[in-house]
């Protein structure tokens, strides 16, 4: 995040969104603690090593009449009740400092009640280091060998780093050494905090395999506390400063005269756009106890605050930042290269965020209230932080993200809106009493993974060759080797050879002259320097041949080295040619990947609608199948209402055949007593005519009302015997065709109402005067008089009735008719019964000729005409 340089130096092009859009959501892991010894109901169970489902306790089931439903949450991952510190770290933390050893930023926090396990996760306990320590830890085993000495690289008060020269910074060293009396090196290794002792166990140690050698590293780490809204420096030796006491929390009396209350810090923007804390102290530390060390320092000087000032501990956010900064080594891998633009800069940020608990769980009062509500708020502002920013990206939107609002959501802008990787572990505990809060918890984390953040981006390496300190490694080795082996310890501290090179010269005699004539002194000391030219002389010569052999040493090496440098490079381009088609093929698997879960989820949305399809099908057939059933019930129940319908049927027409024929019966029955009342009447007629115009005569017996049974013995009487109506004046019977043969002249009575039968044979009579109602006149002129009488048959067809009688003049002077006989014309159908058919077998037409030998005289008066009518027997 943090660039190199201070604000005046030109500023490299800073990787800003725009030229990323690789983005990664927020990795939110999901911890689990175990239940207190004394909680009993636990509300949380695992199901997957994604999801976890909370169930609601049994009091708040009762209270609430069931309405709290199990819920499922799922996350990144899911880290249960036995997980260890270890795992937890390889898992979540590991990446990041793999992330911040390649120069990329990280931001991990986390979030939940109090008492989930937030600061166990994050800083763990004696013996069980939390994800800080092994942070720490694993950095350092990562950059040991490659660290910058102390004070070669400098934070500046902008947010950057400085390189400072070798001479000032071994001053500084030294001055600093001077000024404490322990000093801080990796010695310190022996005597550790007792509170850190242990944390992580040796065999638990990991480290990078990827780091970059050609770098010098330096760590600096800062420690600041966010406190109802102010941020403080845990690590600040602040003097008190008397004239203007900015007291915690907004004036809170000191307690303790030896306590000296922190001043709040406050928030700057750096060139590069990101947020720091202005003035706040960065230690460079060079190893993992070191760094311990200044946590811990931090960690004293909060807990001492918290307790002095009556905070609540749970209600502040902490924040321990370690800032990498790594130079590149210049081309002879020697030395830090002296261009600070080179320097990358990049940080990890921990931070163990305030009780997420709303205000009301602690029960705070007055001005502790007020603090809480502003602790309160400032996660409050995290919660719409994170609500806004998922909205704008999920949406499209652009609404403005109220980073500003609260301290920590402002020092942490630039990973959400610039690039980073952001890592969230939500700690909560299983007891029934935090169900609520942690439900909060649970549907905060979920809605946080669906934000995401732009993936930092490689940085750019600088243009020297790969592998510089090796080969000066390899360099420097190989020249102490070769002068070993000339004899020339490579090593040997050289004021000790100058003194020794200096003892093998012949010492120098007295040459102090004392006598002008001494002719000796002279000559011995320029002997004695003659020799020590000598020496010198050949001193030289192998000087000069030394240098000539490592010379060519050198031009060998040299050859070597260029000859590795060319492979290097041949491998080096090669690699690139790899890391080409990998990329290549990493895009088409990811292309293949996209497409894959498309069909995958177009397969899906079929097989869906096959099942559809097919349920419907198995619906319809079903429904097909009782249609069928149904139908197949109504079919036979249809047969067997056909069957009672044909049942009924016959049995109606047999009834309705009885009810008919008892019918038949019965109106003929009826008719034949109308025709017994009119022979009744007729007969009382027929005697008062006698009596009137002759001597009166015997009554005649009453006959009897005809019946059935009677009737069948009338008949065969009246065929048999004469009727006792052969008591009124004899009838002669004659031969109707000698009447008719003759030339007398008839009466020839045809009613209008006579229908016209259309029949084949017609009686004829000559000489008849016809009539349609007989009258006197006719009958005076007349001997004969016919009645044609028309009436329906018992077979259905009309019969016509010829009766025929005699006229004879009265004594009275009138007109009366003696009927002689009765000839019936009958019409029948051969078809209509078998009967008749049988009978009629000679022609479709038979005129029945039927004479009656029981002809009943009948007399009428002059003004009154009547007739007789005789059944047919
Ligand atoms: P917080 O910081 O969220 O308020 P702490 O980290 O202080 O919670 O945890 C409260 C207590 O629970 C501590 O005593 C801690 O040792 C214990 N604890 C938390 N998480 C675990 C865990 N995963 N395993 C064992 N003990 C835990
Ligand atoms: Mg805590």
């Amino acid at each position: 995040m943090q660039r190199a340089g201070k604000w005046k130096t030109p500023r490299r092009p800073a990787p800003k969104k725009a030229s990323n859009t690789e983005k990664d959501p927020v990795g939110v892991y999901c911890r689990i603690r175990p239940l207190g010894t004394e909680d009993e109901e636990c509300c949380i169970e695992m199901i997957s090593s994604t999801t976890i489902q909370l169930h609601a306790p049994d009091g708040l089931k009762a209270n609430r009449n069931g309405e709290y439903k199990e819920t499922q949450y799922s996350y990144k991952k899911v880290f249960g009740i036995n997980t260890t510190q270890m795992e937890l770290f390889g898992d979540v933390a590991k990446p990041l400092v793999e992330d911040l050893i390649h120069c990329k930023n990280g931001l991990l926090f986390t979030y939940g009640v109090t008492g989930s396990g937030k600061t166990y996760t994050m800083t763990g306990s004696p013996g069980d280091g939390g994800l800080l320590p092994r942070a720490l830890d694993m950095l350092f085993n990562s950059i040991g060998p490659f660290q910058a000495k102390r004070f070669v690289l400098k934070t500046d008060d902008k947010n950057g780093i400085e390189i400072q020269d070798q001479v000032d910074a071994l001053l500084e060293r030294q001055k600093r050494d001077s000024q404490q009396a322990v000093p801080k090196t990796p010695s310190s290794r022996q005597k550790p905090d007792p509170e850190f002792a242990d944390m992580i166990s040796p065999e638990e140690a990991c480290k990078s395999e990827s780091i970059d050698e050609d770098c010098c590293y330096s760590v600096f780490v800062s420690y600041i506390e966010i406190y109802n809204n102010y941020i403080y420096d845990l690590l600040e030796d602040a003097p008190f400063d008397p004239i203007r006491p900015k007291w915690l929390d907004g004036g809170t009396p000191v307690q303790n005269k030896e306590f000296i209350p922190l001043q709040s810090k406050i928030l700057r923007e750096d060139q590069n756009h990101n947020m720091y804390v202005a003035g706040c102290t960065e230690v460079e530390v060079k190893s993992t106890e070191e760094a311990f060390e200044v946590f811990w320092k931090g960690q004293k000087k909060r807990r001492i605050a918290n307790t002095q000032l009556n905070r609540e501990s749970s209600r502040s956010h902490s924040v321990f930042t370690v800032k990498l900064a790594q130079a590149p080594l210049d081309a002879d891998g020697d030395h830090i290269l002296q261009d600070k633009n080179q320097v990358n800069v990049s940080q990890l940020c921990l931070v163990d965020l305030a009780g997420s608990e709303r205000t009301s769980r602690t029960g705070a009062e007055g001005s502790r209230l007020r603090e809480a509500g502003n602790i309160n708020q400032s996660l409050m502002t995290l919660r719409t932080c994170i609500e806004v920013l998922r909205e704008n990206q999920m949406c499209g939107t652009n609404k403005m993200v109220p980073y500003r609002d609260s301290k920590v959501t402002h020092l942490f802008k630039n990973y959400f809106d610039g690039e980073g990787k952001v890592r969230m572990i939500v700690c909560v505990n299983p007891k029934a009493e935090d169900y609520e809060e942690t439900m909060l918890v649970m549907r905060f984390a979920e809605m946080t993974q669906e934000v995401e953040v732009a993936r930092p981006v490689d940085r750019p390496i600088c243009g020297l060759a790969a592998g510089r300190r090796h080969r000066n490694q390899v360099f420097k080795d190989e020249l102490s080797r070769c002068l070993e082996e000339r004899g020339a310890p490579y090593n040997a501290d050289g004021q000790l050879l100058l003194n020794q090179l200096i003892e093998s010269f012949p010492p120098l005699p007295a040459c102090e002259l004392v006598d002008p004539a001494d002719d000796q002194t002279l000559p011995r000391l320029i002997e004695v320097l003659h020799k020590r030219h000598c020496i010198r002389q050949m001193m030289m010569e192998q000087f000069n041949q030394t240098a000539n052999t490592l010379k060519s040493v050198l031009q060998q090496l040299d050859g070597q080295l260029s000859a590795k440098e060319t492979f290097l490079h041949d491998q080096q381009s090669k690699l690139s040619e790899k890391d080409k088609v990998i990329l290549n093929q990493k895009t088409e698997i990811e292309r293949l990947g996209k497409k894959s879960k498309t069909l995958e989820y177009k397969i899906d949305i079929l097989q869906k609608t096959t099942d559809m399809y097919e349920q419907d099908k198995r619906s319809l057939q079903q429904e097909l199948d009782t249609q069928e059933q149904r139908l197949q019930k109504e079919l036979s129940e249809r047969r067997q209402m056909e069957q009672r319908m044909h049942g009924m049927v016959t049995d109606t027409r047999l009834k309705w055949e009885k009810e008919c024929e008892r019918r038949v019966n019965a109106k003929e029955l009826e008719m034949q007593n109308k025709l017994w009342v009119k022979d009744e009447k007729l007969k009382q007629l027929k005697v008062i005519l006698t009596e009137s115009g002759s001597c009166p005569t015997e009554r005649p017996e009453k006959p009897e009302r005809p019946s059935r049974e009677r009737d069948r013995n009338i008949a065969q009487k009246w065929s048999a015997s004469p009727s006792p109506l052969s008591t009124v004046p004899p009838v002669h019977p004659t031969h109707r065709r000698s009447h008719s043969a003759g030339g007398e002249k008839w009466v020839d009575h045809k009613p209008p109402s006579n229908l016209d039968l259309d029949t084949v044979m017609q009686p004829i009579i000559p000489n008849a005067i016809k009539v349609s109602t007989p009258n006197e006149k006719a009958l005076s002129k007349c001997h004969k008089y016919v009645l044609r009488h028309q009436e329906l048959a018992s077979d259905g067809e009309i019969e016509t009735k010829l009766i025929k009688g005699n006229v004879f003049k009265t004594r009275g002077g009138g007109q009366a008719v003696q009927f002689t006989d009765i000839e019936t014309l009958k019409q029948e159908c051969p078809t209509a019964s078998r009967k008749r058919r049988s009978g009629s077998a000679e022609g479709p037409v038979q005129i029945e000729d039927v004479e009656n030998r029981a002809p009943t005289p009948l007399t009428g008066t002059s003004s009154s005409h009547g007739y007789q009518k005789r059944r047919k027997p």
